[in-house]
């Protein structure tokens, strides 16, 4: 089986999980995360199977998740007050879903470090 068959993000860029999907364009998704960390969570990501930030050097790619952040957060309200964007890598960084992609996180003041 191909890692886009069995990948989550790519099932539910199928059409095959349902998600709230909040915005789109030809190269990307975004949708609520199903468990938010903040009163508001989504995930971005790129339509192309990426497995992590370790596997792309493509500027176009990696460049578009955070213009995608950036434009979410300036239609939704929260640009002027501030907003997170996390990219969690491997086991170390947190990730647990290995198709790449971009936490947006606001509505809240957040601390720093991050745990
Ligand atoms: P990671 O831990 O890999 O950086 O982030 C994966 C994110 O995907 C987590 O925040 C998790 O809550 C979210 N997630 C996991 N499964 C699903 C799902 O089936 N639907 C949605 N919308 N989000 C999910
Ligand atoms: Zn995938």
């Amino acid at each position: 089986m191909s890692a886009t068959n069995s990948c989550l993000f790519c099932r539910i860029l199928r059409g095959e999980i349902p998600a709230q999907i909040v915005y789109e364009t030809p190269h990307v998704v975004a949708f609520r995360d199903i468990a938010p960390q903040a009163p508001y969570h989504v995930v971005i990501i790129p339509r192309e199977h990426v497995a992590t930030l370790n596997d792309t050097r493509d500027p176009g790619l990696v460049g578009r998740l955070a213009i995608a952040a950036a434009e979410l957060a300036e239609r939704e309200g929260f640009a002027a007050a501030g907003y997170r964007t996390v990219i969690n890598t491997n086991a170390d960084g947190g990730q647990t879903v290995f198709h790449l992609h971009a936490h947006l996180l606001a509505g809240r003041k957040m601390s720093w470090p991050p745990g």
